[in-house]
């Protein structure tokens, strides 16, 4: 039985079959244009809402929800059918409101410093359970309008570009987000950075890039051994030149290890052919690294470094940090009681 947000309009006809025909967009409303609960679209007969209720399940199960920043961010553990765990972030600007969402339970790329890579990978998540998430942190955000998405929670969303793209065509084509409020971050896979280069919605990119020599790159972010920093250019540069928009790049600041001048000239050499972007974060602590992140100092200074040599630049405010609701942070709490135990640390 599909979830809840997973069923299609096809599916959902035929579950209504023997229903009057406009049940179906009643119900469709109501799941989306209304982000109801579905005992409450009172357009439907009550033996039909507690049906519903019954056959289309709600995947995610809140396990826990915490506040930060002053009621700002707000970070939720789900517990899904099978038991894993995904978390969701949702972050209140003055200009915006962004829910970070997650693709896959766990992730396979481990990153080093990414305390999600620490934990490994469970599983893809369903486009339902993508959207889902998307559907309790909307309601939350009320009465403002969840209007951005980042795709920066756990999982390495290119790893599950299908169930990804269906969920992206459900934010767009039902939830009413515009594509270019969503955006996809990547470890830099690069089949899948060409399937979004040919995709027929104008999403955005980041790339996390973190250092832009090999052998630096490759120690962070084991993927890049498969897919090295020449073929990710030309990848990237297909991209820009193929959709004509503007590429990110993601750069967390480590201690020592990517926030010399000469880490600032390299990425500079990287990313000035494709005019990217590039968002500088102070590294969040994890557990399972111990190298710390660059002070206040050294980001401002790498900052400066980069504004030098012609690159765009911004340093991004860390959310949640306190909550481990940061970048990075994400590795459902039943995992990070099993690191806890089995190594002692934290
Ligand atoms: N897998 C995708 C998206 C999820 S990770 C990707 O890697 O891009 C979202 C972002 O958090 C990435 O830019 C990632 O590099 C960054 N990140 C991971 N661990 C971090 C940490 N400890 N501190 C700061 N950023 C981190
Ligand atoms: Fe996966 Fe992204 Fe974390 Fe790397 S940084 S382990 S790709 S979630």
């Amino acid at each position: 039985m599909p979830t809840r947000y997973d069923v299609t309009k096809e599916e959902l006809t035929e579950l209504l079959s023997g229903e009057p025909r406009y049940r179906i967009d009643q119900v469709w409303h109501g799941l989306y244009g209304d982000l109801s609960e579905v005992h409450s679209v009172t357009t439907l007969p009550r033996a039909l809402r507690a049906r519903l209720d019954e056959q289309l399940p709600l995947a995610l199960q809140e396990v826990t929800k915490r506040l930060a920043d002053d009621g700002e961010t707000t970070k939720w553990v789900f517990r899904l059918a099978d038991g894993a765990n995904v978390e969701t972030v949702l972050m209140a600007y003055d200009d915006r409101v962004t829910a970070c969402l997650s693709s896959q339970a766990g992730c396979a790329m481990g990153c080093t410093f990414c305390a999600t890579g620490q934990a490994g990978f469970t599983r893809n998540l369903t486009a339902g359970e993508i959207v889902e998430q998307f559907i309790v942190a909307a309601r939350a955000a009320l009465p403002r309008r969840l209007s951005n998405v980042v795709f920066m929670g756990m999982g390495e969303p290119l790893a599950n570009f299908d169930r990804l793209w269906t969920a992206i065509h459900r934010l767009h084509d039902d939830l009413g987000l515009s594509a270019r409020r969503l955006t996809v971050s990547t470890v830099g896979i690069i089949p899948g950075i060409k399937k979004l280069t040919a995709a027929d919605l104008p999403v955005n990119l980041a790339v996390s890039l973190h250092a832009a020599n090999d052998a630096t790159r490759t120690s962070l972010v084991p993927m890049n051994a498969r897919y090295p920093l020449a073929d990710l250019f030309s990848a990237c540069e297909e991209y820009v030149e193929t959709t004509g928009r503007r590429l990110s790049v993601e750069w967390a600041l480590i201690d020592g290890v990517n926030d010399t001048e000469q880490a600032a000239r390299e990425l500079a050499a990287f990313v000035r052919p494709l005019r990217a972007h590039v968002n500088l974060i102070p590294l969040n602590p994890t557990p399972g690294y111990l190298v710390r992140g660059s002070s206040a100092q050294a980001v401002r200074d790498f900052a400066a470094d980069l504004i030098e040599l012609g690159v765009n630049a911004t340093v991004r405010r860390t959310r949640g940090v306190d909550i481990d609701a940061a970048c990075g942070q994400l590795a459902a709490e039943a995992v990070r009681a099993t690191l806890r135990t089995s190594s002692g640390t934290i």
